[in-house]
């Protein structure tokens, strides 16, 4: 806006604008104002002095806005000149109130141009025509008037009336002022007051009103309103054209009717823009969407269900779209549909789904109830997935799955499947569920429910270590404890507790597969049972006892190996018993011991063994195979009993047969003898009839002798085998011992001339016993006394008081005497001393031996008092009946 500054103009300026409002005030009657181009007053005309109330000289070269005490400073004025100034335009009959004194208020129509003047000079001239007073109009006029003027002030719209070709504003509510951003528009066209209507086709709307009458409805028709200098508000109008008429009915203006419904069509356009966002949204999403309403009709389906199943509009809606299910899964699709609406809940199922090639797809139905913010059901809501390739994957392992169960099912190891925390057994087969001694009722129940004695035993911690580390378990002969048949029975098994991984390696379960070994653990146990009772007794066994394997390595000996050899196990292990063999026999056993183990055959054979002491001691030896039930060797046993004892006797006894044989041949061939010589005497007799010179007693004496000799060994001998047979029998009679030695001694003194025996009898005894044979114990001491007594002759034998009423008879010589060793051995059975003597000293070795067994048998005792080469002293005590002295 140009500010109002006289001193810009010149004098001579001033003047050529004077010079020419004088000319104009001279020409024209209509009150009249001139401003210059700064808008100060350079003169007015008396009839403008005269409608404005002015007395006096006007203020020359005041601004027009302080001109008169400021009545022409209004908005309205001040847009006026604007206008003219700026776009240079003319204004025509524009209305304007001025405040005249007593701040009465007039309004004139106002009419202006600016006057371009020489050296780019202008003055603006403005001509100010009087408004009809409404003091003026008819009263009618008034009346109606006040009218429209209710009218429009109470109507809820905006209302305005527009008047005369060029749409000026006649009249215009508060409501359609506020409208249109409170402008100054009364007396102003419709394209003065709201220019940018123009170019928005309003101002032709009106213009095609007003020629042709006929009214216009606009509907959310959008305006753009210019609110600041390059400010805009965008409305949406709803708005009626009626033009109005004169009493000629001639059109005459437009009464316009508008109501802002700007707020609605933006809540609409946010609802629907929203709307078309979610449909897009809904159908750019990679899944079938689908909208049911209240009574299960389909009511929304996205464009995805249309493309993949190739379904139009129509045949989709209601239950049209179950037509593309797969005609085995339709029934199914529509309960599950039908069930979940009916019951307002969520649904998830799965079927085939006719796709727009014809081919048959999985796919996963999902919904869920909808319902509005007031809890009301307004349908189910639900997507739609191709689910074919994971389903059919899924049937593959399913499929695998089947198999796999199948083969557990079929598998004789015993085997099951637990899963999750609570290791439920998912699958178990028959094998396993005899082995826990159960029933099918297991399956899909938690182990230690299942198998509740589990508990206390290290199973379930050790499956769940599993579940957690991910390391396999192995048990190897583990003692379980399970309830079978409703007892607890221990069992041995190998088993294995193994995770099960799914396809991202997490753990999931476990499989069991176990094998029951118990038979073969007991059995084991049971072994070990009879290795130890094997050991135990080879060790109390007095043999020496070892063991090889098939092989014939040694792996075993017993303690009387041990002790024997001197020498630990591990060191004959090495050196194998063999080693210990005698070298006459070594060569022989190794080879029988070869033949054996080629054959299998058992070997036995006598062999001498070195002892601790460096001394062979003779053994039997026997080596036995232990063999399986197919006949092939497990082990051999061999047993060496020592024969030592046993080879000496068979020594004995063979000198024995060859001393008896000796002194039989000894009494028969001397019999004999003098039976030959008394027939050929007796021959010769005949011949010389010479009888009475034969030596016929001394013969038959030495006959005689002999025969009692023969007599007295065979007696002996069927003695020993009575007492072997345990038959020998005993007399029992009473009679004088004394008498008894007597009669003894003297037999032999008969015989034995060479030797003095003596008898001394302290006592007179009676005894009861068998006569003959205490006899022939006195007989044998004394015998015995004469044969080992070589260089003496005197033999001692008494009878004397033992005890009170026991006798004690000894025989003393005075001989070659016993070693204290040998004072036991000699009552054995042909044990002789000196051996080698046999030749010196004839004897079986089997008088002393019936001597003890006699006394013993009389409850009596032998005693021996020798000394080597001084001679003996053998005794018996009996029990006597009477003891006299
Ligand atoms: P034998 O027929 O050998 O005499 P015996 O049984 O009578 O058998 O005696 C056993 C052995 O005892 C004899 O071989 C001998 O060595 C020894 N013996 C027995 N009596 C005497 C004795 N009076 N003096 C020395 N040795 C004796």
């Amino acid at each position: 806006m140009l500010e109002s500054d006289t001193s810009k103009l010149s004098k001579k300026e001033l003047n050529i604008i004077q010079n020419y409002t004088e000319g104009l005030f001279k020409t024209v009657r209509e009150p009249l104002l001139v401003l210059d181009r700064h808008r100060n007053v350079v003169g007015l005309n008396s009839n403008l002095k005269k409608k404005f109330k002015i007395n006096g000289e006007f203020e020359e070269r005041v601004s027009v806005f302080e001109f008169n005490n400021g009545q022409l400073d209004t908005p309205e004025f001040r847009d006026i000149l604007d206008y003219l100034q700026t776009e240079g335009n003319t204004v025509t009959e524009r209305d304007i109130q001025v405040v005249l004194p007593q701040k009465r208020k007039r309004g004139f129509t106002v009419n202006a141009s600016v006057l371009p003047l020489p050296d780019e000079n202008s003055i603006i001239l403005l001509s100010f025509k009087k408004l009809k007073n409404i003091g003026d109009l008819s009263r009618q006029e008034k009346v109606y008037n006040r009218l429209v003027e209710n009218i429009l002030s109470n109507a809820p719209a905006a209302i305005c009336i527009l008047r005369g070709q060029e749409h000026t504003f006649e009249v215009a509510n508060e409501h359609y002022i506020e409208l249109i951003g409170h402008r100054d528009i009364i007396g102003k066209t419709v394209k003065e007051a709201i220019p940018e209507a123009e170019s928005q086709g309003f101002i032709e709307l009106l213009d095609h009103v007003y020629s042709t009458g006929e009214p216009y409805i606009g509907n959310e028709t959008p305006l753009k309103l210019k609110v600041g200098k390059d400010e805009f508000k965008n409305s949406h109008l709803n708005f009626v054209y009626q033009p109005t008429r004169n009493k000629k009915g001639k059109i005459d203006g437009i009464f316009v009717h508008v109501v802002d419904v700007s707020e609605q069509v933006v809540a609409r356009k946010n609802v629907e823009d929203s709307e078309a966002r979610l449909r897009s949204v809904i159908n750019t999403v990679p899944a079938i969407i689908w909208i049911t309403d209240t009574d299960g009709q389909s009511v929304f389906l996205n464009k995805n269900w249309y493309s993949y199943t190739g379904q139009n509009n129509e045949d989709a809606k209601g239950m049209g779209w179950l037509d593309a299910t797969h005609p085995d899964d339709r029934k199914k699709a529509e309960f599950a549909f039908l069930d979940a609406h009916n019951q307002k809940k969520s649904y998830s199922i799965s079927f085939r789904l006719r796709n727009k090639q014809g081919e048959y797809r999985w796919v996963l139905d999902k919904a869920s109830p909808k319902f509005d913010d007031d809890g009301n059901y307004e349908g189910m809501i639900g997507t739609v997935i191709d689910v074919h390739e994971e389903r059919l994957k899924e049937n593959l392992v399913r499929e695998k799955d089947h198999r796999l169960q199948g083969i557990v099912k079929e598998a004789t190891v015993a085997t099951a499947i637990y899963t999750g925390r609570e290791m439920n057994i998912e699958l178990a087969n028959d094998a396993m569920i005899k082995l826990w001694g159960k029933d099918d009722s297991v399956i899909g129940t938690p182990l230690h429910k299942a198998l509740p004695e589990l508990d206390g035993q290290p199973f379930l911690g050790l499956l769940r270590n599993v579940l957690e580390t991910g390391e396999i378990y192995w048990g190897k002969e583990d003692k379980v404890d399970l309830m079978i048949d409703g007892e607890m029975q221990t069992g041995y098994y190998n088993f294995t507790y193994k995770p099960l991984r799914d396809k991202n390696g997490e753990i999931y379960g476990i499989l069991n597969m176990a094998i029951d070994v118990t038979e073969s653990v007991t059995s084991k146990m049971l072994l070990k049972e009879s290795e130890f009772h094997f050991r135990q007794m080879a060790d109390l066994m007095p043999g020496m006892v070892s063991k090889t394997d098939a092989k014939g390595d040694d792996i075993y000996f017993n303690k009387n190996w041990l002790d024997f050899t001197g020498k630990g196990s591990k060191f004959l292990q090495e050196v194998g018993w063999e080693s210990f063999i005698h070298p006459d026999e070594k060569e022989t056993f190794l080879k029988a011991w070869e033949d054996c183990l080629n054959t299998g055959c058992n070997l036995e054979m006598q062999l001498r063994l070195k002892n601790k002491e460096g001394k062979y001691i003779w053994h039997l030896t026997r080596c036995e195979a232990v063999k399986e039930d197919d006949g092939s060797v497990k082990m051999w046993i061999a047993a060496n009993t020592e024969i030592d004892k046993i080879k000496e006797e068979e020594k004995r006894k063979e000198e024995f047969l060859k001393m008896v044989s000796h002194e039989l041949k000894t009494p028969v061939t001397s019999i004999k003898g003098y039976v030959q010589l008394l027939l050929t005497l007796l021959k010769k007799q005949k011949e010389a009839a010479e009888a009475s010179k034969l030596p016929l007693q001394p013969s038959l004496e030495r006959i005689n002798h002999q025969v009692t000799r023969l007599t007295r060994l065979i007696s002996e001998i069927l003695d020993l085998s009575r007492i072997r047979e345990n038959q020998l029998e005993l007399k029992s009679e009473e009679f004088n011992l004394n008498e008894l030695l007597a009669e003894t001694i003297q037999d032999i003194n008969y015989t034995n001339t060479q030797h003095k025996i003596a008898l001394e009898s302290e006592v007179q005894c009676q005894i009861i016993a068998d006569r003959d044979r205490i006899g022939q114990v006195v007989i044998n001491f004394v015998m015995n006394a004469i044969k080992y007594s070589p260089g003496s002759q005197e033999i001692n034998v008494k009878i004397s008081r033992e005890d009170k009423d026991k006798v004690r008879v000894s025989v003393k010589d005075f001989g070659i005497g016993i070693g204290q060793e040998n004072h036991k051995k000699i009552f054995k059975r042909f044990y002789r001393v000196g051996v080698k003597s046999e030749e010196t000293y004839s004897g079986f070795g089997i008088g002393l031996y019936l001597a003890n067994e006699i006394i013993e048998r009389h409850n009596g005792e032998i005693q021996l008092n020798s000394e080597l080469g001084k001679g003996s002293e053998f005794s018996f005590i009996l029990n006597a009946t009477q003891i006299t002295s």
